[in-house]
């Protein structure tokens, strides 16, 4: 059995989770097994998994799991993995996800593998790769234990209808009470969140203060991208923390990211180079960030921004 960890929130689920059962789903047809998804906390849309390849579905409702825990998420996670005789167990490679596998790995006296990037070899042994050295190197790590662990990186692979609705089955398992008290929730609207956005602007120091972002939101508005910023840019407090990248931000992988203002330092590059079009706009031509781009625009920020912004506009108003 191939068992995903089906995250929602507040039990809607996102494209990242499906794109998680659709590998698992892929994983289970090469080791010639069933997949299932468990499912922690309400949601009534749990069916739905089976669209994207779940052959079972476990939902275990208790209102605990109506906040993250990692301990009794993990804790759940394990006894579902045990109870199904799992042998992979795949969680998205998000902040949730990150925070429960190396747990469940203990648990389960399990090998893993944290932000894959596509599916498992099984020619010799079980091989799964990813990107090592902030991108600069793919590695295979050939997974030896009888239970093994992937958390898979956002955007890896798109989900796909390939069967049909499910209904849930009910899985009880034992829980002790979470040490973690939930007093408030604050949760961001109105965007796409970074680690599942497909179009990605971003800028960095260049732009020089908080209140000349009005370009950049121009350009992610007229695309709809979600926004994204450098590190420095964080820290000072011109954006909020959230949008942050990099190596000690949020690591993404859409299909197009716009780097304004940003140098290229390769802490930033460690959570943006898996992008799949990378597009550079800097005054400097020797600014490293060149080196990584598949478009780049030497120039001045805010001449190139506004002209790019009504080139876009008038070419949606004519197609
Ligand atoms: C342990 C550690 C972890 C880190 N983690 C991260 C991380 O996760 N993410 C991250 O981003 N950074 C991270 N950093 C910081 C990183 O090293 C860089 O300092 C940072 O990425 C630089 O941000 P920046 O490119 O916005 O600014 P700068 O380095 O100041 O670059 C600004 C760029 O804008 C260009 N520019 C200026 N004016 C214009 C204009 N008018 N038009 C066009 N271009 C212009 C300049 O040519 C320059 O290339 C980390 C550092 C450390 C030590």
């Amino acid at each position: 059995m191939v068992l995903v960890f089906a995250h929602h929130s507040d039990g809607k689920f996102k494209k990242a989770t499906f794109e998680v059962v659709t590998y698992g789903k892929k994983v289970a047809q090469m080791l010639s097994c069933d997949c299932a998804a468990v499912v922690l906390g309400s949601s009534d849309s749990a069916a739905v998994l089976g669209q994207y390849g779940a052959d079972k579905v476990y939902s275990i409702s208790d209102s605990q799991f109506d906040n993250f825990d990692s301990q009794t998420y993990t804790s759940a996670i394990a006894q579902v993995a045990e109870k199904t005789g799992a042998k992979v167990v795949i969680v998205g490679h998000n902040s949730t996800g990150k925070s429960i596998v190396g747990r469940l790995a203990a648990k389960l006296d399990a090998a893993v593998i944290g932000g894959a990037k596509a599916l498992p070899s099984a020619t010799d042994g079980f091989v799964v790769e990813k990107n090592v050295f902030s991108g600069k190197g793919i590695a295979c790590y050939k997974l030896n234990t009888d239970v093994k662990i992937i958390s898979l990186m956002g955007n890896s692979i798109q989900p796909e209808i390939i069967g049909a609705d499910v209904s849930p089955e009910s899985m009880d398992v034992n829980i002790d009470a979470p040490l973690v008290k939930v007093i408030e929730r604050k949760t961001v609207s109105g965007t796409v969140p970074l680690p599942e956005a497909e179009l990605v602007v971003s800028a960095g120091r260049g732009v020089g203060a908080p209140d000349k972002w009005g370009i950049i939101e121009e350009l992610a508005d007229v695309i709809g991208a979600t926004t994204a910023c450098s590190r420095p840019v964080a820290d000072t407090g011109w954006r909020p923390h959230h949008e942050h990248v990099g190596q000690t931000g949020v690591a993404i992988r859409p299909n197009l990211y716009f780097a304004i203002g940003i140098s290229g330092a390769i802490q930033h590059l460690a959570g943006v180079s898996s992008s799949k079009v990378i597009v550079v706009i800097n005054k400097d031509p020797e600014a490293p960030f060149f080196k990584n781009a598949d478009y780049g625009v030497v120039g001045d920020l805010f001449d190139v921004v506004p002209r790019l912004n009504t080139a876009l506009k008038e070419f949606k108003a004519n197609s």
